[in-house]
């Protein structure tokens, strides 16, 4: 299985979890078969005791677990079924290594964050990628892991640095990593400062970005200056700069990142070397 994990920085609520959806797809339309997992770093076990005002509204999935709206995203993307263990939460983790440790799984062990909690997250990620999501029952080629939240927080701190170890577990081919971040845009000037800060701190934790999505909150498309001013501040090359304005739909979204080259880059990066882009598309 090949894992591209999709986390974001500056601030929450910016197209993450639709930047993870039309990658999926994207890739689904080449042909493979493509999974998705959404990590929500709160207490919670569910969304089911979650108040619809402040966190949207609950999504149910056919084995009756309540989920985030995300899920519902990726099932119509991707037109996959999932299922509740496809939405990770703090509070699922927790709960499973506390009942380990109830019952003596861990041997008289100190039990704590690192190694116990975040080796349960890259256990449970690698599990539940594996579940068939269609009719064909086959195992997934892919698997979209979007971290909820902003890097730098104190609650996802377990995921990140589960994520970070991850990278090794799986090797270089089966790991790629996408960080969406904000460029404001002030009266026509593109900002890239908190590009830079945001891309500075997931060094700093160990996640080197493969590609930085840049998300404007106006209409105006990522300048190329722009592109290049993130290239050199941020130690990546300009084709692994892609930009995403507002569109007026959300289903524009994949025909934007596929117009600059975002399957191609991902093809080579994970070594997909039998998947081809469909006419079309381009
Ligand atoms: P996150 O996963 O970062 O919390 P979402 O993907 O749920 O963010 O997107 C937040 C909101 O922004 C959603 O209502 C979504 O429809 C909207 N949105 C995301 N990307 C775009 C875009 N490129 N253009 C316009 N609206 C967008």
């Amino acid at each position: 299985t090949k894992y591209i994990v999709v986390s974001g920085g500056v601030v929450s609520g910016i197209g993450k979890g639709i930047i993870a959806s039309s990658t999926g797809l994207l890739l689904k339309t080449t042909g493979l078969k493509v999974t998705a997992i959404k990590i929500d770093p709160y207490m919670n076990i569910d969304a089911g005791t979650m108040r619809p005002t402040e966190h949207g509204e609950v999504y149910v999935l056919n084995d009756g677990g309540e989920v985030d709206l995300d899920l519902g995203n990726y099932e119509r993307y991707l037109d996959v079924t999932l299922c509740r263990d496809n939405n990770i939460t703090t509070g699922k983790i927790y709960r499973e290594v506390i009942e380990k440790e109830r019952r003596g799984d861990y041997l008289g062990k100190t039990v704590q964050i690192i190694p116990h909690v975040t080796n349960a997250i890259q256990d449970w990620i690698e599990r539940v990628s594996k579940i068939p999501v269609d009719d064909t029952d086959e195992e997934p080629d892919v698997c979209i892991v979007e971290l909820g939240g902003t890097v730098g927080d104190i609650e996802s701190a377990p995921f990140v640095e589960a994520i970070r170890q991850f990278q090794f577990r799986v090797g270089y081919d089966n790991f790629a990593l996408i960080h969406v971040s904000l460029v404001p845009d002030m009266h026509g000037e593109q900002k890239t400062k908190p590009t830079q800060t945001t891309v500075h701190a997931l060094r700093g934790l160990g996640l080197l970005p493969d590609l930085i999505a840049c998300r404007l909150l106006a209409a105006q498309p990522l300048h190329l200056a722009t592109k290049e001013k993130i290239s050199l501040f941020c130690h990546v090359k300009t084709d692994q700069v892609l930009g995403v304005h507002d569109v007026s739909s959300v289903y524009h979204v994949p025909l934007l990142l596929q117009s600059q080259g975002i399957v191609e880059f991902l093809k080579k990066r994970l070594n997909l070397a039998d998947v081809n882009i469909p006419k079309g598309m381009v």
